[in-house]
């Protein structure tokens, strides 16, 4: 690993540790020759999950692409964007943790909107007017109607 300060290729570990959820291994490094200290991160390169769309089509699952929807969603809202990059972070390894390497754009949806709906309900009705494609004003209103409901 090329040191950061002096640009030598040798080094050697002097500590080696899993981060907090154990999906990446954390290593001190000592370079042999100015003998300061980094750090390094090793990852397991995850399989891509695969979204089904609409017209059955298939994409790589693309986190930034769901994030900047969901932002989109939450213009001029009090929500910040840690939230929705830990939002975003949940739907992931849901989608992870349930072993299926494909879902749908259906699916993930869902997932965003029944978070944001505990978030902040201007941008979860944004975001399905989005995603739903309420074909008339009914639909929407229906939408609308439920939320209040659950009140
Ligand atoms: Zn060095």
């Amino acid at each position: 690993m090329k040191c950061p300060y002096c640009g030598f290729i040798e080094d050697k570990v002097i500590d080696s540790r899993p981060t907090d959820e154990g999906s990446a291994i954390r290593r001190r490094r000592e370079c042999s020759k100015c003998l300061k200290r980094f750090t390094t991160y090793e990852k397991v390169e995850s399989l891509p999950i695969m979204v089904i769309k609409k017209d059955k089509s298939r994409q790589v699952f693309d986190r930034e692409k769901l994030l900047n929807g969901i932002l989109r969603a939450c213009e001029k809202r009090p929500v910040s964007v840690a939230q929705l990059e830990k939002l975003v972070e949940d739907i992931e390894s849901q989608i992870y943790n349930s072993l299926q390497r494909e879902v749908t754009s259906k699916d993930i949806g869902e997932m965003v909107m029944a978070k944001l709906k505990n978030l902040d309900e201007v941008a979860y009705v944004r975001f399905a007017s989005v995603y739903r494609q309420f074909k008339d004003i009914n639909t929407f209103m229906d939408e609308l109607r439920k939320l209040l409901n659950e009140k």
